[in-house]
């Protein structure tokens, strides 16, 4: 960092710290305080914003098409608020763009594929170079060719979109309904652990690049912050697949001594989504499930007297109910 670009961040945030210290032990003792601090801040902002993403998107069915670039902007505009209001910089053009610099890259989880929001250098419309965070186009969470035959899209649900390679064609739906063509989907932890490594790679290849063009701009231009490749542990990314939210890596922040801070931080929206059910005739009988009922998919439309154009969808149980459907056993719907 040079010197000039920190003077001004170690007025705002380090001197109050360094007023009370004197000797090695108490700086190292602040050093801790004042990374802990970080760290508090920036998991605050991060659940915050989640949880206003799910405030604002806790509505929609899967069916539903928000408009998703509105929703993924106030996401990072609600994480960036909490920071500047935590640091005191708000409205301060410059201390709010030293902020942003020490969260270079922002990664948006989405059900069926992911986007970094990432700092840039490119040409506005007048011409100008700005250097600031952009959204990078969005990207699938693609896994590796099974059987050499099939090429597997994965989502953060059960679902999953196959390209036959050797039939060219396209499939899609729940992965257990391909267990009979594809092996690896027989087994649920076999599945998991595929869908898990897909979208870790997934994520790190994009970073990598990334990473490529950081180096770059911080060689040619005022970028301060020095940006090393985010390691993040394999009991997060489990985590990170639960629902869509927000991943972030912060470095460079000011410290007393020791190490460059780094953290990262997730942020999972956990939206409940209402997911539809179906109502369906079984035997003599009106019954509705959950869409990921494993006895619908593996009993009912396997079973001789199913009719798929009998089905209707419920975006709730007393709607069913009211049509006469009793719901399943097997899934609680
Ligand atoms: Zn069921």
């Amino acid at each position: 960092m040079k010197p000039i670009s920190i003077a001004v961040v170690f007025v705002i945030i380090i001197l109050p710290f360094l007023f009370i210290t004197g000797q090695q032990a108490e700086i190292a003792k602040e050093d801790l305080k004042l990374r802990c601090y970080y760290d508090y801040v920036i998991d605050n902002a991060v659940q915050d914003a989640a949880f206003m993403l799910s405030q604002r998107a806790g509505q929609l069915t899967y069916g539903e098409n928000p408009d998703n670039s509105s929703l993924k902007d106030l996401l990072v505009k609600d994480f960036f608020d909490s920071l500047y209001y935590a640091f005191n910089v708000y409205g301060n053009k410059t201390l709010m763009a030293r902020i942003e610099s020490y969260v270079p890259v922002l990664v948006y989880l989405e059900w069926d594929g992911f986007s970094l929001y990432a700092i840039k250098s490119f040409k506005n419309e007048q011409g100008i170079t700005e250097v600031r965070h952009v959204w990078l186009t969005k990207k699938h969470y693609v896994g590796e060719v099974l059987d050499d035959r099939y090429s597997i899209r994965y989502t953060l649900s059960d679902h999953v979109y196959i390209y036959d390679r050797v039939s060219h064609s396209v499939l899609e739906g729940n992965y257990y309904s391909f267990q009979d063509r594809i092996p690896s989907f027989n087994d649920q932890q076999k599945f998991y652990d595929l869908k898990l490594a897909s979208i870790r790679r997934s994520i790190e290849k994009e970073l990598e690049m990334y990473m490529e063009e950081y180096k770059e701009l911080a060689g040619s231009r005022r970028l301060s912050v020095d940006f090393s490749f985010p390691s993040v542990d394999q009991g997060d990314w489990k985590r990170a697949l639960e629902d869509q939210g927000l991943l972030i890596f912060a470095q460079g922040f000011p410290v007393l001594r020791g190490q460059k801070y780094e953290h990262y931080a997730l942020g999972c929206a956990r939206i409940v989504r209402r997911a539809l059910l179906v109502g369906y005739h079984y035997d003599i009988r009106k019954l509705f499930c959950k869409t990921s009922c494993d006895f619908y998919h593996r009993e009912v439309e396997a079973s001789p007297g199913f009719d798929a154009e009998n089905i209707i969808y419920f975006n709730n149980a007393y709607d069913a109910a009211s049509d006469g459907f009793s719901p399943c056993p097997k899934c609680r719907p």
